[in-house]
C-alpha cells in the first residue's frame, strides 16, 4: 500500500472528526447498531473466513470471535448514554457560589487499530467498539496472516459503517511500518511484545498514547486438592482451543507432585474425548496459521518427553494436540510463548515453588489456579501478577463485557472491553465554569497578611 493512500484515508477521517459528525450520541449509536447488524448478517462470511484461515470450527468462531464483539457492542449500546454523561465532581469551597466543575468526555480523534491473526475479527472489531462508543474515527489494519478474515473485515466495514469515519488498510511489515509513520490520536495494537515495542517507538515520535495488548507465558497452577477431573477438562480446553493459538491460552501447567501423574492421565484422556483418536479428522481442531509458526513449534517438541501427540503434517499445517511431561523449566519450550498445541506439564514440590517460577518470568497475560482451598486460591492470586486470572477455570475472564481486559508489564499496557474500551479512546477533560459576577479580591496580589491567611484557609 503506497503511503499516499493511508495519508489520504487519514486526511478524510480527520476532516470528518473535525466536522464534529462523530461526536453525537445518535451517530455513535447508529454505528454501533450497524456493527451489530454486520455481525449478524455476515456471520457466515466471518465463519467461512476463519475456517479458511486456520480451520477454525464454526462453534469456536461464533463463541470466541463473534460473540465477544457482539456482547461488547450490545453492552456499549445499552450504557452509552450513561457513559457519555459528564462526571459529577465535587466543587472545592474556594470556587464559591455560581461555579461548576465537570469532567466531560471528549473523543480522542483518529485512532489506528492494528490486529493480530489468531482471533482476527475479535481483535480488530473488538477495539473498534470502544472507538465508536467514544466518538472516534478509526483506521483498521488487520493481520496479513489471516488473509481471508482481513478481506472479510474490509468488505464488511465498507458495506456497513460510515466511510467518512472508518477505513481498512491492508499490509504486512513494510506497509504497517509506513502506516505507523502517520500521526494518530491513539494507537491500539494487539500482537507480540516484540512488535509492541516497535509500535510504541513509532507512536512516541508523535507523542501518541498507545494501548498494547500483548502476550506471554500464561501458567495454570494445579494444587493437590484440586478437582482434577474438572481441572483437566478446563486446562485441555484452555490449551487446545484454536490449536493453542490463543493469547490467554494455558501456556504450561505446574502441578503439585502428588497428583502430577493423575492430572497428566486425565488431560490425555480429555484430549481424546475432545478430538477423538485422530485429531486430524476432528472438525473442532484448528491448524497452525503458517509454515513459520509450524516449523517453530515442531522444533520446540524436539528432545521432550511426549505423553500424547507429537505427530505433524507440514502440508496441512497440522500439529497434533501434544502433551509434554518432565519438562525442565529451562527447556526451549519454556523460554518463549508457545502459541500452539503443545502443553508442557511441569511438576512442582508445592505451590510456593510454582509461585517462584511465575516470579522468574515476565508478568503473564493470564494466570489460572485450580484448588478447592480458598487460602491457596488467595495465596496464588495475591502473590502473583497477571493481566487477568481465573480460579478453577481458564479463558472465561476475557468474555466479561463489563470487566476490563488487558495485560500488565510485558503482557501489555491499557485495557478495553465495556466502559474501559470507551475510556481508552476518550479524553477526560476537566472544565471549570465560573461566574464573573462575583470576583473576590482575596485571590489576587498583593496578598498581605490578612488576604494571605484567608487564601491559605480556602486553598
Ligand atoms: P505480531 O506482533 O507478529 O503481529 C501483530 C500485528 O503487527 C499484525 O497486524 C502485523 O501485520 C503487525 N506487524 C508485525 N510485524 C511488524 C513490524 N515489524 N512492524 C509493524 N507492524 C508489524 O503478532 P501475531 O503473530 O499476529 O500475534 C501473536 C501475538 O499476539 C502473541 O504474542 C499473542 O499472545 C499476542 N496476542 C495478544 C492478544 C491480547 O489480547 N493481548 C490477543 C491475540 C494475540
Amino acid at each position: 500500500m503506497p503511503l499516499t493512500t493511508v495519508a489520504a484515508d487519514i486526511d478524510r477521517l480527520r476532516r470528518t472528526f473535525d466536522s464534529g459528525k462523530t461526536r453525537s450520541y445518535e451517530w455513535r449509536i447508529s454505528q454501533l447498531e450497524a456493527l451489530l447488524r454486520m455481525l449478524d448478517d455476515q456471520e457466515t462470511r466471518f465463519v467461512d473466513a476463519l475456517a479458511g484461515d486456520m480451520h477454525r470450527s464454526e462453534v469456536e468462531a461464533i463463541t470466541a470471535d463473534l460473540a465477544v464483539v457482539r456482547n461488547d457492542t450490545t453492552d456499549a449500546i445499552k450504557h452509552l448514554k450513561k457513559w457519555m454523561k459528564p462526571e459529577p465532581t465535587k466543587k472545592p469551597a474556594v470556587l464559591g457560589i455560581g461555579a461548576k466543575v465537570e469532567v466531560i468526555h471528549e473523543p480522542l480523534g483518529v485512532a489506528l487499530i492494528i490486529g493480530a491473526w489468531n482471533y482476527p475479527i475479535m481483535l480488530t472489531l473488538g477495539p473498534l467498539v470502544g472507538a465508536i462508543a467514544a466518538g472516534c474515527c478509526a483506521v483498521l489494519k488487520p493481520s496479513e496472516l489471516s488473509k481471508a478474515s482481513a478481506v472479510a473485515i474490509e468488505r464488511s466495514v465498507a458495506e456497513y459503517l460510515d466511510p467518512d469515519a472508518f477505513a481498512v488498510v491492508q499490509g504486512s511489515i513494510p506497509e504497517t511500518t509506513e502506516i505507523l509513520e502517520q500521526r494518530y490520536d491513539h494507537v491500539f495494537f494487539t500482537g507480540s511484545p516484540a512488535v509492541g515495542r516497535i509500535v510504541m517507538a513509532a507512536a512516541a515520535k508523535h507523542l501518541t498514547p498507545v494501548t498494547l495488548e500483548l502476550g506471554g507465558k500464561s501458567p495454570a497452577i494445579v494444587a493437590a486438592d484440586a478437582d482434577l477431573a474438572v481441572a483437566a477438562k478446563r486446562i485441555t480446553q484452555g490449551k487446545f482451543f484454536n490449536a493453542g493459538q490463543t493469547c490467554i491460552g494455558v501456556d504450561y501447567v505446574m502441578v503439585e507432585e502428588a497428583v502430577a501423574q493423575e492430572l497428566t492421565d486425565l488431560v490425555v484422556a480429555e484430549v481424546k474425548n475432545f478430538y477423538g483418536e485422530d485429531p486430524k479428522t476432528s472438525i473442532d481442531f484448528a491448524r497452525i496459521i503458517n509454515a513459520g509458526n509450524f516449523d517453530r513449534l515442531v522444533a520446540l517438541i524436539a528432545g521432550e518427553e511426549i505423553a500424547l501427540g507429537g505427530e505433524n503434517d507440514s502440508d496441512q499445517l497440522y500439529i497434533a494436540p501434544t502433551v509434554l511431561v518432565g519438562v525442565d523449566p529451562q527447556a526451549p519450550v519454556m523460554m518463549e510463548e508457545i502459541f500452539g498445541p503443545l502443553l508442557p506439564i511441569l511438576t512442582v514440590a508445592n505451590i510456593d515453588e510454582a509461585i517462584a517460577i511465575v516470579h522468574e518470568g515476565e508478568k503473564p497475560l493470564a494466570l489460572y489456579v485450580f484448588s478447592k482451598d480458598k487460602a491457596i486460591q488467595e495465596e496464588v492470586i495475591n502473590q502473583t501478577s497477571s493481566g487477568g486470572a481465573c480460579i478453577n477455570d481458564t479463558l472465561t475472564h476475557l468474555a466479561m463485557p463489563e470487566a476490563p481486559f488487558g495485560g500488565v508489564g510485558e503482557s501489555g499496557i491499557g485495557q478495553y472491553h465495556g466502559y474501559d474500551g470507551y475510556l481508552t479512546f476518550t479524553h477526560r477533560r476537566t472544565v471549570v465554569k465560573r461566574t464573573t459576577k462575583i470576583d473576590p479580591d482575596v485571590r489576587y496580589p498583593p496578598y498581605g497578611p490578612v488576604k494571605g491567611k484567608i487564601a491559605e484557609k480556602l486553598a
